[in-house]
Formats: structure tokens, sequence, C-alpha cells
């Protein structure tokens, strides 16, 4: 085959002891923690988690992550990430599901669709994935210049990975290569540019960035 210019390498994501996991789509559970549901200003806490999707070129893995454009409210949002391989779930990792508060609160003022909120270049941070199921339960935190910001545990999810998985089936196949981040707890807030993240799901690697500046 060739092509009208050079195709851009396939983006993956290093796998402990394993070789590194190759990135399709990505889909992202919001609304799936009470707490969170609540601080965001809803009551409805069993309504059916908004889903919605971030291209592959969200994906960073740090150390130095770019503070986006276009925003005065980035937001961190720590989530449990379970990555699809041909038999289901083959590992799980922490990410954290960036979003410009701003720009996402504009849009459903509008009515309109999430991305420019969401699916910006280098808007899903993803630490080192663990081979195997996805834990079910534990701590889940996150740390912004050594200050806790997030501490939830996996058990509080409104609807677990595997009903989060059907839910995901009723509207796509999911496929290998998929990977889907579950919803953040409470505690949601700003980062700035220089600030250090550190981040953590009981048993899975820890994930640790910065900020760097906002470009001239
Ligand atoms: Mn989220």
């Amino acid at each position: 085959m060739s092509y009208l210019f050079e195709p851009p390498a396939l983006l993956s994501v290093p796998v402990e002891g394993a070789a590194a996991f190759p990135v399709g789509r990505i889909f992202c559970i919001g609304q799936n923690y009470a707490e969170h549901v609540r601080e965001m200003g809803g009551a409805d806490t069993r309504a059916e988690p908004v889903l919605f999707m971030k291209p592959p070129s969200a994906i960073t893995t740090g150390p130095d992550v770019p503070y986006p454009p276009a925003t005065a409210d980035l937001h961190h949002e720590v989530e449990l990430v379970a990555a699809i391989g041909p038999d289901g779930v083959v590992a799980s990792g922490v990410g954290i599901d960036l979003t410009r508060r701003d720009l996402q609160a504009a849009a459903k003022t509008r009515g309109g669709p999430w991305e420019i909120g969401k699916a910006f270049d280098n808007g899903a941070v993803l630490g080192a994935l663990k081979p195997g199921p996805a834990p079910s339960a534990g701590a889940i935190q996150l740390s912004v210049n050594g200050t806790v910001r997030q501490d939830g545990r996996l058990e509080d999810m409104t609807r677990n990975l595997p009903a989060l998985l059907a839910l995901i089936g009723k509207y796509f196949t999911l496929a290998p290569g998929d990977l889907v981040f579950t919803g953040t707890p409470s505690g949601v807030g700003p980062l700035l540019p220089g600030d250090a993240v550190d981040a953590g799901i009981d048993g899975l690697p820890p994930l640790s960035f910065r900020m760097t500046d906002r470009k001239a």
C-alpha cells in the first residue's frame, strides 16, 4: 500500500512487564460517582451516565503535559481506565480526563456537544497499564502540588465496570485497542501551569506529571 503521505505511527501506551498497548478509540463515562454529580450541580444520580469520546490524539503519558489553549479553567478528573483486548479487559491504569470546564459549561448551556471541552490534544493523561482484570474496589486519589484534591473509592461508582461495558455495548462494538475512562469521584478542580499532579489507584501503577507553561 502506498499513501499520499507517511501515515502517523500507531499510538501506544506502556504496559507493566508486557508489550505496549495499541490505542484505538477512547470512550469516556461522565457522572458515574454520586458525589461528583452533586458537586457539578446535578441531582439525578441514577440517570444513565454520560457517554462521550476522545480521539487517540488526546492521549499523553507525560511527564510534561502541555497546558491547553483557549481555557481559563482547566480541571483534573482522575479515573480508572480499562484497556480492551481481543477477549475483553486486558489491562487497566490510572487516567486523567482533563477538561476545559469553561468550554464544557458553555457547551452544556447551548445544549451542544462537549468536544471542545473534552477532546483536545493531550487531554487524556494515562499512566502505565497493569495487565489483568481491572480493580473493582480500592482508593482512587489525586493530589496537586502535594495537596490531596480527590480521594474516592472505586466501589462508589454508580455503575461498575461490567455495567459500563454493557452500556457502551448498547451503542458501539467495543474492539481491541479501545480504552474506557470510567468517570471521576468528587473533588475535581483547577490546574494551573507548572502544577505537579500525582494520581493513584490501589494496585495500579501511579501516574505523575507536570503541567507546562501556557504557550506564548
Ligand atoms: Mn471524566
